[in-house]
C-alpha cells in the first residue's frame, strides 16, 4: 500500500519532554501545523522511564528512612508486613499511565497531530514514519525537530545482557532481595540509595574511591561516605569481567575491586554505565547532520544543527544537561524563535541547577571549586563552607545522624556567588530560590542580606562566615 501523504510546518521526532514542549508551543500559541512521532509512550524517558516513576520510588525509600527514624522520636511500631514493592510498582504504573493519557489530550487541546510510529529519514525535507498497524505515512515537513533522547547503555562485558539497566528498574515485579548496581552517576547513586532504604541488600560497584565524579568534591566524599555509614556495600575501583545466568534466578558476577577478584551472586544486576542518543533508528545519514564522536547530534546555542531546517535538543544532544526541565525550556524557545517571531529566544545554558535524589538529598548550581579555581585562579575565589548536625538528627544517637554540608563558590571582589553545592535533608527542594538568585548574579553580600528562616537548615546559606 502506498504510504500515506503528509505535510507541516514543523515535525517533531520524540514525544518526550523536549518534543512535546516545543510542538505544543508551536501549534497551540503560534498556530504552526505540528505534528509529532513517537514510537513508544508519551512523556518520554521522564514520565516512563525516568524522573517521575523515580520520584515516587524515592517517595517510598524516603518513607522508609523516616519510619526507621521516627523510632528515635519516641514511636514504636511494628512493620506487619515487608514492604508491598508489587502493590507499589502496580499503583505506580497505573499513575503513569494516566500521565501518558493526560499528554495526549494535551496535545490534542493544542491541534497537535500525533502519529505513533517510529520515524526514520527518506531525505532531509522528508520522514518516513512506520505505523502500529505497519502501514506508512510520508511526511513532508518545512522545520524538523529531532528530540529522540537516549538510552541505557550495557557494558562490552561478557553475558551483560542477563543484566537489567534502568528501564529494567521500573517493570521489576519482585523486590530483589540482593542486587549488584554497576555506575557511578547520579541514575546509579539513585537507584542503589532506594534499593538500600527499601531493604534489598545492595552492592555498589564504583570505578573509583568516590561517586557522583562530575559534582563538586564535598559532594563526592560526603555522599560516598554516607552511604558506606548507612550499611551499603561499596565496591571502589572495581571492574567487571562477566556476568553469569545461573538459571535459578540469580546471576554471577565476576569482578575485582579493590580487595582483589571475586564472584558473587545475586539476584539483580543493574549497570547504570551511561547513556547514547537514540538515533540507531533514524536513518540520520541522509540528512548530512552532524555528529560528535559518542554520536551525539551537534547544535549550536540555537539548537541548530549544521542543516539549515533541522534542529534538535534534549538528551539527543550533548549540551551537558540531560534534564528534563533543559529540554522543555530548549523546546519552548525554539518554538518561540521559528514561530513566534522572537529571533533571539534561545536558552541560556549557564547555571542549570540540578539535584540527586541520593540519601540524602544533593543540590548544585553553576562551578565547582576545581572548575571555578580553573576558570578564575585561585586568588579571585573564595569558599565558604558549612558543615554541621541538621535539627532533624537531634533526637538520634550520634552514630545514626547524617551529613549537612553547604559549601559557596564566591568569584572576585564582589564575591559574586558562582557555585551552590549542598547536600542533607531537603536539599532538593532547597535548591530552586537560591537557583534563581545564582541565575541573577548575587553576590555573598546579597545572601547575607537576606535574614536567615530559623530554625531551618537553609538559613546557614546565609549566615556563612
Ligand atoms: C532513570 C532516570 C532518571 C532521571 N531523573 C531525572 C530527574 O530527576 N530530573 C530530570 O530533570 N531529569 C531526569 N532524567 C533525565 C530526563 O528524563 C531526560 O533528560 C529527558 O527525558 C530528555 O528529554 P528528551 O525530550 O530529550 O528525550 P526523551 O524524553 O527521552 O524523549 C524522546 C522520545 O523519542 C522517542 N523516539 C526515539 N526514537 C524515535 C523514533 N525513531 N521514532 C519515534 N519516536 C522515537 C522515544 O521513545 C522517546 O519517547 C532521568 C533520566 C533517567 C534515565
Amino acid at each position: 500500500m502506498a504510504p500515506i501523504q503528509k505535510e507541516c510546518d514543523y515535525l517533531v521526532l520524540g514525544g518526550g519532554s523536549g518534543g512535546l514542549a516545543s510542538a505544543r508551543r508551536a501549534s497551540g500559541m503560534y498556530g504552526a501545523k505540528a505534528i509529532v512521532i513517537e514510537n513508544k509512550r508519551l512523556g518520554g524517558t521522564c514520565v516512563n522511564v525516568g524522573c517521575v516513576p523515580k520520584k515516587i520510588t524515592w517517595e517510598a525509600a524516603n518513607l522508609a528512612e523516616k519510619m526507621r527514624d521516627s523510632k528515635a522520636y519516641g514511636f514504636s511500631f511494628e512493620e506487619s508486613a515487608p514492604f508491598d514493592w508489587e502493590t507499589f510498582t502496580q499503583k505506580r504504573h497505573a499513575y503513569i499511565k494516566r500521565l501518558n493519557g493526560i499528554y495526549e489530550k494535551n496535545l490534542k487541546n493544542d491541534k497537535v497531530e500525533y502519529l505513533h510510529g517510529t520515524a526514520s529519514f527518506v531525505d532531509p525535507h522528508t520522514v518516513k514514519v512506520v505505523l502500529d498497524d505497519n502501514t506508512e505515512a510520508e511526511i513532508k515537513a518545512k522545520k524538523v525537530l529531532i528530540a529522540v533522547g537516549g538510552h541505557p547503555n550495557l557494558p562490552p562485558v561478557e553475558g551483560a545482557e542477563h543484566g537489567i539497566t534502568s528501564d529494567g528498574f521500573f517493570e521489576l515485579e519482585k523486590q530483589p532481595k540482593k542486587v549488584a548496581v554497576i555506575g557511578a552517576g547520579y541514575i546509579a547513586v539513585e537507584m542503589a540509595g532506594m534499593f538500600h532504604a527499601l531493604g534489598t541488600e545492595t552492592h555498589l560497584f564504583i570505578r573509583h574511591d568516590t561517586f557522583l565524579r562530575t559534582f563538586d568534591p564535598m559532594v563526592q566524599e560526603k555522599v560516598t561516605a554516607e552511604y558506606e555509614r548507612q550499611g551499603m556495600h561499596l565496591h571502589k575501583n572495581s571492574s567487571q569481567s562477566k556476568l553469569e545466568d545461573l538459571g535459578n534466578g540469580m546471576k554471577k558476577l565476576h569482578y575485582k575491586d579493590q580487595n582483589g577478584e571475586g564472584t558473587m551472586e545475586v539476584d539483580t544486576v543493574l549497570w547504570a554505565i551511561g547513556r547514547s542518543p537514540e538515533l540507531e533508528k533514524l536513518n540520520l545519514g541522509v540528512t548530512k547532520v552532524a555528529q560528535d564522536e559518542k554520536k551525539h547530534i551537534k547544535t549550536d546555542d540555537y539548537q541548530n544543527t549544521n542543516i539549515e531546517h533541522i534542529y534538535a535538543l534534549g538528551d539527543v544532544c550533548d549540551r551537558g544537561f540531560e534534564l528534563t526541565p533543559v529540554a522543555i525550556a530548549a523546546g519552548r524557545r525554539l518554538a518561540d524563535r521559528l514561530f513566534g517571531g522572537q529571533k533571539d529566544a534561545h536558552l541560556d545554558y549557564s547555571n542549570i541547577p540540578s539535584v540527586v535524589f541520593s540519601h540524602p538529598e544533593v543540590g548544585s548550581v553553576g562551578l565547582t571549586e576545581p572548575d571555578a579555581r580553573k576558570k578564575y585562579g585561585d586568588e579571585n575565589i573564595r569558599i565558604y563552607n558549612s558543615t554541621f548536625t541538621a535539627l532533624y538528627y537531634s533526637m538520634m544517637e550520634q552514630d545514626e545522624k547524617g551529613p549537612t554540608s553547604y559549601k559557596l563558590v564566591c568569584q572576585g571582589k564582589d564575591e559574586k556567588v558562582v557555585g551552590l553545592h549542598i547536600l542533607g535533608v531537603g536539599s532538593a527542594e532547597m535548591l530552586q530560590g537560591f537557583g534563581v538568585a545564582i541565575k541573577m548574579g548575587a553576590t555573598k553580600a546579597d545572601f547575607d542580606r537576606c535574614v536567615a528562616i530559623h530554625p531551618t537548615s537553609a538559613e546557614e546559606l546565609v549566615t556563612m562566615k
